[in-house]
C-alpha cells in the first residue's frame, strides 16, 4: 500500500531536524524519516563551529539554550605555517557578541531531536529509506519499516541523509587526499576564545575554543592522519606543537581522536520535480572556515520559509521549488567555491603561492572595510 504525504524528510540528522523544526512553526506538519537511534547519533563527539547567524537561527528553533557546551569565539587568528602574514579577526570590529561559536555535534543532534520529539511527537519514524523516485505530482519515497517494504507519496520530498542517497543527479566530487584529525586538547596558556585557523603544506590545522579545552580539527595527507591518530599522547601532542607553534604554549593533554575522511561533494544543479536535497545532501564541504552545517542550516531555514511564502497548500510546487533553488543558488556555489579555493591555493608549498598568500593576508589584515566584508560572507553567507 502507498501512504500519502504533505512533506518528508529524509534524515533527521542537524539539517533535516532543523527545517522540521521551523516547518512545525509555520503550518505543514513534515514526516521525518531516519534510520539512527537518537542516543546513538548524539555520542557521536565532535566540535561544530556555528556562526553567529546560526545561532540566530538556533534561538528561533528554540535549541540554542539548551546547547549549554557553546563557546563563543571573540576573535580567529589566521596565519600560515613557514610563511609571513597574519590576520586577525574580531567580534568587537564586526560589532558583535561574538563571531561564532563552537558547539559538540552529539549535543546538537540530541537539542534538535528532543525539540522534535516534544514539538511534533508524531512526526519521527525510525526507518531506512531505499529511494526517493522524483514524479510530477508526487515523489515516491521507499523505505524499510519492521522489516517490511512501505513507499509513501509525498508532495515534496525533503532529502537530509547527509549525501548518502546517490541517485538524485550528477555528483561532483574532489577527492583533496586528506583526512582530518579531530579530539581536544589542553594547553599550558588558555585559548582566550580565539579560533585558530593556520594553513600547513599538508592542509589547514584549527584549534578551536571549547569549554576549557581546545578542539582540534586536522587535515593532512590520509597516511600522516593515521600516523597521528596511532601515535601515544606525548608524541602526538609535540608534533601538534611543532605544526602549530608557540602561541598556546605546550599542548599537554589530549583527549579521544577520530579520523574522518574529507572531500568536496555536490549535486550539480538538476532539478527533479517534488524533490530537493539540503544540508550535507546537497553539499558536502571540506571543514576549512566551519561553513558546511552553517550553510546546510541556511538551506533548512530558507526552505521552510519558501514553503510557508509560496504554496503551504502544495509544499512541492515547481514555483516554490524554482523560487528556493535561484534564491540559495550563490550562497551555495560561495560556499562551495570559497572552501575548494583555500583548501587548493593553501594546501602546498609552493615559494611564489606562499609569498601571494602572505601578501593577501597581510593586506587584509591592514584593510578593515576588506576584514568586514570577509567577516559579513563568513557569518551570514554570500547573501550577507
Ligand atoms: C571533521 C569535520 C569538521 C566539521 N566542522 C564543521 C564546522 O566547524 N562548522 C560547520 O558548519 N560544519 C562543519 N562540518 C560539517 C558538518 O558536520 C555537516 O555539514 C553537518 O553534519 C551536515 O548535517 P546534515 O544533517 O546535512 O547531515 P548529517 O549530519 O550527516 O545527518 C544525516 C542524517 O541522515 C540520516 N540518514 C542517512 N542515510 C539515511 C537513509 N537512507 N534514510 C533515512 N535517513 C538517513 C543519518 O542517520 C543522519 O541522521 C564538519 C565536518 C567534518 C567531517
Amino acid at each position: 500500500m502507498v501512504e500519502a504525504a504533505d512533506i518528508v524528510v529524509v534524515g533527521g540528522g542537524p539539517a533535516g531536524a532543523a527545517l522540521a523544526l521551523a516547518l512545525a512553526d509555520l503550518g505543514p506538519v513534515p514526516l521525518v524519516i531516519d534510520p539512527r537511534d537518537a542516543d546513538i547519533a548524539s555520542a557521536q563527539s565532535r566540535p561544530l563551529a556555528l556562526s553567529h547567524a546560526s545561532r540566530l537561527i538556533l534561538d528561533r528553533l528554540g535549541v540554542w539554550t539548551d546547547l549549554d557546551s557553546a563557546t563563543p569565539i571573540a576573535r580567529i587568528h589566521v596565519s600560515q605555517q613557514g610563511g609571513f602574514g597574519r590576520v586577525a579577526l574580531t567580534a568587537a570590529e564586526a560589532g558583535l557578541p561574538a563571531l561564532g561559536y563552537v558547539v559538540d555535534y552529539g549535543q546538537l543532534y540530541a537539542a534538535l531531536a528532543q525539540a522534535l520529539a516534544g514539538r511534533l511527537p508524531q512526526a519521527l519514524d525510525v526507518a531506512r529509506v531505499n529511494a526517493v523516485r522524483p514524479g510530477r505530482d508526487a515523489a515516491r519515497v521507499e523505505l524499510v519499516l519492521g522489516g517490511a517494504e512501505h513507499a509513501i507519496a509525498a508532495k515534496l520530498v525533503v532529502v537530509a541523509d547527509g549525501g548518502a542517497l546517490r541517485d538524485l543527479g550528477r555528483v561532483r566530487k574532489t577527492d583533496y587526499r586528506q583526512e582530518a584529525v579531530v579530539g581536544t586538547v589542553t594547553s599550558e596558556l588558555p585559548h582566550g576564545n580565539v579560533a585558530y585557523e593556520r594553513f600547513t603544506a599538508n592542509g589547514p590545522l584549527a584549534l578551536l575554543p571549547f569549554g576549557d579545552r581546545s578542539a582540534l580539527v586536522w587535515s593532512c595527507s590520509p597516511e600522516r592522519a593515521r600516523e597521528l591518530s596511532d601515535l601515544p599522547d606525548g608524541g602526538f601532542l609535540a608534533q601538534l606543537h611543532r605544526c602549530f607553534g608557540d602561541r598556546l604554549g605546550a599542548f599537554t593533554s589530549v583527549g579521544a581522536r577520530s579520523v574522518h575522511p574529507l572531500a568536496l561533494k555536490f549535486v550539480e544543479d538538476v532539478a527533479p520535480p517534488r524533490t530537493v536535497l539540503i544540508g550535507n545532501a546537497a553539499q558536502t564541504l571540506h571543514p576549512v572556515a566551519g561553513q558546511g552545517f552553517n550553510l546546510g542550516l541556511r538551506d533548512a531555514w530558507e526552505l521552510a520559509g519558501e514553503i510557508a511564502r509560496t504554496s503551504p497548500e502544495d509544499p512541492g510546487s515547481a514555483t516554490m521549488l524554482s523560487n528556493y533553488r535561484a534564491r540559495r543558488r550563490l550562497d551555495r556555489l560561495g560556499g562551495i567555491g570559497v572552501t575548494d579555493l583555500l583548501v587548493r591555493l593553501f594546501s602546498n608549498d609552493i615559494a611564489a603561492l606562499r609569498a601571494a598568500r602572505g601578501a593577501g593576508l597581510a593586506l587584509l589584515g591592514c584593510v578593515a572595510p576588506a576584514r568586514d566584508f570577509v567577516v559579513r560572507r563568513m557569518i551570514f553567507g554570500a547573501r550577507g
